[in-house]
């Protein structure tokens, strides 16, 4: 079995990247098996950015190959905000049905309900960093739905579904999503480099 780390301590995140692993030799250790781990500050300006400070940090500290992904959502309606400062952005309510509310309000004012989330996924191994990308289009939904996912899935109806990533599954989500798009070309990428 092959080790790897991947920076996280979101159990979202966790369960959907394990599940996509599942199958594989791979095992994916995160930061809960390295619970003295400090993370470091996320000050890039790109998703892409924010992924490699993760991932080289954690390659650093652990000293094994190490993959970090940085993700948000991005709204039409809102300019293409709040991208990178996705987290930050349901913070300021400290309410995400607050923050819901403003966002569906804004998209029906300005009838533009396009939104897409993108991953950046940075793999740091032999002091070298390598990036993998996932992107899926969507809307946003006219009310929260779904008691599945985290924070944004309850409101974004990906192209293609008429349910929100909050009434999907892991597995559901896992066929589509913006993460489980950079991982599987993650994985491809591992599997090659490791046989
Ligand atoms: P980070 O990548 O951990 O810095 O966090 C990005 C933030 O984007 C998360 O805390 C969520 O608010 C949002 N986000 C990223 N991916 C998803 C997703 O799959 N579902 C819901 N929200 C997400």
């Amino acid at each position: 079995m092959k080790k790897i780390i991947f920076f996280s301590h979101n159990d979202n995140k966790i369960k959907e990247v394990k599940k996509l692993f599942e199958e594989t030799e791979i095992n994916i250790l995160t930061l809960y098996d390295f619970p003295n781990i400090s993370k470091p500050n996320e000050t890039g300006s790109t998703f892409d950015e924010n992924a490699k400070i993760k991932s080289i940090y954690g390659y650093k500290k652990i000293k094994l190959p190490c993959f970090a992904d940085d993700s948000g959502i991005c709204i039409g309606a809102l300019g293409g905000s709040p991208g990178i400062k996705s987290k930050r952005f349901l913070k300021i309510n400290n309410d995400h049905k607050k923050t819901f509310k403003t966002i569906i309000n804004k998209t029906k004012e300005l009838s533009n309900f396009y939104a897409y989330f993108q991953t950046s996924v940075s793999l740091t191994f032999d002091n070298q960093s390598i990036f993998f990308q996932g992107v899926v289009s969507g809307k946003i939904s006219s009310e929260p739905r779904g008691k599945y996912g985290f924070h944004y899935d309850p409101i974004f109806i990906p192209e293609g579904s008429k349910k929100t990533f909050g009434e999907m599954t892991v597995e559901e989500k896992n066929k589509i999503s913006h993460r489980a798009r950079a991982i599987e070309k993650l994985k491809k990428f591992l599997i090659k480099s490791f046989n």
